[in-house]
């Protein structure tokens, strides 16, 4: 730093010499063309030198000073605020610069600074927001594994009371795996290690396999089915990423159903599009939660929390999102709500 500053005054004084110089021989050129007599340029020579030692003196003080505030303040309070940034501090925002200095150029290079800042704060509540739900999300079935295990291990358990713990761990574990496997789904699905793998094949046919794969949970709900499916809608898409899509907005619509409600789901060819939707007469959702259903660990309907993780339709937005699909919702509270998909019939898989 010392080193630094001695360089810049040695640099100055080497410009400034060099800049007096010039300027006098520029003068005594012009006397030599004005035909003056040799002892009247003897005697203006020391005088010119020093006037113009005394006005380059003048400019070089006010050019410091015009470089001290409006060159090296804003370059500093850049610098700070970037040290304060790179140490971790992202609520950081850097002042912007008066526009009367006539340096309004940093303004810019400060508003991208500021952004930068505001983007990795977003990132860093992410992260911690996700590392403290996937724990939250942990625990629970941990809890319920570690209980039901203590009371298995007791001496006087019926067969009845055994076979019941059992099932209880048995549904956490469950719960555990599928909810690590959603985890590992969208972490791959987010960093683009899945290569969607394209194949055209029957769209109609995957729906009514998918909702087939449900009927244990509608016939035990009582749950009336009602279809309109065209025959033969294909697409040129991957089917394992889509059935991931379908397999959500299906059992959401059963799960959100009471007993003796009716899904109904419907798939129609559009011009180049395929049109997949669901519907259900469940509990609906308010404008609110329905802004937030697509966000990781989101979960607006607390009374059905255990039988999931939140993590389903971000899963569903993301694969939208890969294959270029749109995703819409129409919902109203206690009487239903309706997903609807609308598919290119040929998809890119960009993402
Ligand atoms: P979960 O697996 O916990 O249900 P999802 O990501 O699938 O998580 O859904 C997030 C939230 O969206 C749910 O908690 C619920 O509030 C709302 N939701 C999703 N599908 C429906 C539906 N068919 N009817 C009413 N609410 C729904």
């Amino acid at each position: 730093m010392k080193n630094k500053k001695l360089a810049g005054v040695y640099k100055f004084i080497v410009f400034f010499l060099l800049i007096s110089f010039v300027v006098t021989c520029s003068f005594f050129l012009f006397f030599h063309f004005l035909d003056l007599p040799e002892e009247q340029i003897r005697q203006a020579a020391p005088v010119t030198f020093g006037n113009v030692m005394l006005i380059t003196l003048i400019f070089w003080i006010l050019d410091t000073l015009r470089r001290k505030f409006f060159t090296e303040r804003p370059v500093m309070r850049i610098t700070k605020g970037l040290e304060r940034i790179s140490a971790g501090d992202f609520d950081t925002r850097i002042q912007p610069v008066s526009d009367l200095s006539g340096m309004a150029e940093y303004n810019e290079i400060i508003e991208y600074i500021n952004k930068m800042a505001q983007e990795l704060s977003g990132v860093e509540t992410l992260r911690t927001d996700f590392v403290s739900n996937v724990s939250h999300e942990m625990k629970t079935p941990l809890a319920v594994i570690r209980n039901y295990a203590a009371l298995l291990s007791g001496d006087n358990v019926s067969p009845t009371e055994r076979k019941e713990y059992a099932e209880a761990i048995d549904q956490a574990t469950r719960r555990l795996s599928s909810l690590v496997e959603n985890i590992l789904k969208l972490n791959k699905l987010e960093n683009q290690q899945i290569y969607p793998q394209k194949r055209t094949y029957d769209l109609s046919e995957q729906i009514c396999q998918c909702l087939l794969d449900f009927e244990n949970q509608w016939e035990e709900k009582d749950i009336a089915i009602d279809t309109d499916i065209d025959d033969c809608v294909t697409v040129t898409a991957d089917p394992e990423l889509l059935s991931i899509v379908w397999k959500n907005l299906i059992s959401n619509a059963l799960k959100f159903t009471e007993n003796g409600g009716t899904v109904s789901v419907c798939v129609r060819q559009e011009d180049c599009f395929a049109i997949v939707s669901v519907s259900d007469t469940g509990c609906g959702m308010d404008s609110d939660t329905g802004r937030h259903i697509f966000e990781k660990f989101y979960q607006g309907d607390t009374s059905h929390s255990s039988m999931g993780n939140g993590l389903g339709l971000a899963l569903v937005k993301r694969i939208a999102d890969i294959t270029g699909a749109e995703i819409t919702v129409e919902s109203q509270l206690g009487k239903g709500s309706t997903f609807t998909v609308k598919l290119p019939k040929e998809v890119a898989h960009g993402g």
